[in-house]
């Protein structure tokens, strides 16, 4: 009888913990490499704790990379259908929430990594954590991988899930894309996603906290880039919240290109067009000709917005009365409160954020086996690779996957 390949996988993340049990179940020897002192950081934190593990409406439009063709293939292998049977068969069942959203029904994302450790039991992987993983090499027909505490461990086949560079304080920092630069592999330059943006504004400490449900939109070169509607939150650096998160992929881009400034344009009451704004400020008016302009706002907006709100549409004296308004400072209150466009400076740090955008040049990859074009034998799972999706469970889905490709196809090849 064949001997059982021997399959490394470095990383155990939802990606290398998905392709360990694929590549398990298909007869494999396999270890699983983890940097950290336990497997499934990040899947702890996913979802805010409930792991979102994926989306029913499983699109391509809702993935980003330089080769966008490379994630059709994978999404279509090992789908949306046949992850939810995965998940379900170890015990997982599961919700759907709003915008199509999957959750376990435990609402505990520790039990998705529950339920991925007990397959692994089954199977008999070796779990090795602690286990940093500096170099890769090939000798005779076989993988080499040396660890920093100086051990090397031998293997047929090499699973690489490793993961981008967000988060590291949960295991993942970059450290994969250099184990296969050395073999040619191409980096296509990564950038923070799925992330807070900064702003260069004056009221940001006076904003702090401040929330409240608009639609924003990032704009650069005067086109609009990406409209998002939700709960929007200001902080004493930038801005926050759900659509904020969505924005922050096509914002940092443009940031990252250098080409050119993007900005962030708010609309503070969606739901209320120009008109209907004026009129209801110009019966506010009316009623009490006398308020102070600032307190005249006090029960249409949050108090604290009020005064930059009127700054920011160049009235100073804030003491003035609603009767000394003339048409036109009513009319830039209107387009501030419709149109607020603020300069974005940045996106907030790798720490901060939930994905990579960029990672491993995917035309290396065979997208139907996931193994490297310049390597036989060395496979990639998740988020190292150059593709990213939008918040809402795609990124789980995109790990789980190409997890569970690789996995098949290296314990069987
Ligand atoms: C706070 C947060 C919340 C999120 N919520 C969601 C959500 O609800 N839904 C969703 O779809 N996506 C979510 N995401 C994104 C999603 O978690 C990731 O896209 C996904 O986990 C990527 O899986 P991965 O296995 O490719 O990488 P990772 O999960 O990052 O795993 C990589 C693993 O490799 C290990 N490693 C790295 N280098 C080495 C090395 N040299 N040697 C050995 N081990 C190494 C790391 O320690 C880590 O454990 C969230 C991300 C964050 C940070």
């Amino acid at each position: 009888m064949k001997k059982p390949h021997k399959v490394l996988v470095i990383g155990g993340g939802a990606a290398g913990l998905v392709a360990a049990v694929a590549a398990g179940r298909n007869g494999a020897e396999v270890i699983v490499l983890e940097r950290m002192d336990r497997v499934g950081k990040k899947i702890l934190a996913t979802g805010n704790g409930r792991c979102n593990l994926t989306n029913i409406n499983i699109d391509l439009k809702r993935y980003h990379s330089s080769y966008p063709k490379f994630v059709k293939g994978v999404l279509n292998q090992f789908n949306l259908h046949q992850t939810l049977d995965f998940f379900e068969q170890m015990g997982i069942a599961y919700k759907i929430e709003d915008a199509g959203k999957v959750f376990p029904m435990s609402e505990q994302a520790s039990s998705v990594l529950d339920v991925l450790r007990y397959e692994l039991q089954l199977l008999k992987v070796q779990e090795e954590c602690n286990a940093e993983v500096i170099k890769i090499q090939r000798k005779n027909n076989q993988f080499v991988l040396s660890l920093k505490d100086g051990r090397k461990i031998t293997g047929d086949k090499v699973i690489l899930a490793t993961g981008g560079k967000s988060s590291p304080n949960l295991g993942s920092n970059g450290s994969g894309y250099e184990l296969v630069i050395p073999f040619g592999h191409k980096l296509i330059s990564p950038f923070p996603a799925l992330v807070q943006l900064v702003l260069d504004a004056w009221f940001l400490k006076r904003l702090k906290g401040v929330k409240f449900d608009g639609k924003v939109s990032a704009v650069a070169d005067n086109n609009v880039l990406q409209t998002e509607f939700g709960e929007v939150l200001f902080t004493e650096y930038g801005i926050s919240g759900p659509p904020i998160l969505q924005l922050s992929r096509k914002a940092g881009e443009i940031l990252h290109q250098k080409k050119s400034r993007p900005y962030i344009f708010i609309d503070v009451f969606p739901d209320l067009s120009e008109d209907q704004i004026e009129n209801m400020i110009l019966s506010r008016f009316s009623y009490h000709p006398e308020k102070s302009i600032e307190f005249s706002f006090v029960g249409m907006m949050n108090k604290r917005l009020i005064p930059v709100i009127l700054k920011e549409a160049g009235i100073e004296d804030l003491n003035k009365s609603c009767a000394q308004i003339n048409a036109k400072e009513r009319k830039n209150i209107v387009n501030i409160l419709k149109n607020w466009q603020i300069p974005i400076k940045g996106t907030q740090s790798w720490m901060q954020s939930q994905v990579t955008a960029g990672g491993i040049d995917v035309r290396d990859i065979d997208p139907n086996t996931m193994e490297s074009k310049l390597i036989p034998g060395l496979y990639f799972a998740g988020e190292i690779m150059d593709v990213d999706g939008d918040c809402g469970g795609f990124n789980l889905q995109w790990a789980w996957s190409s997890g569970y490709i690789a996995g098949e196809v290296a314990a069987k090849a």
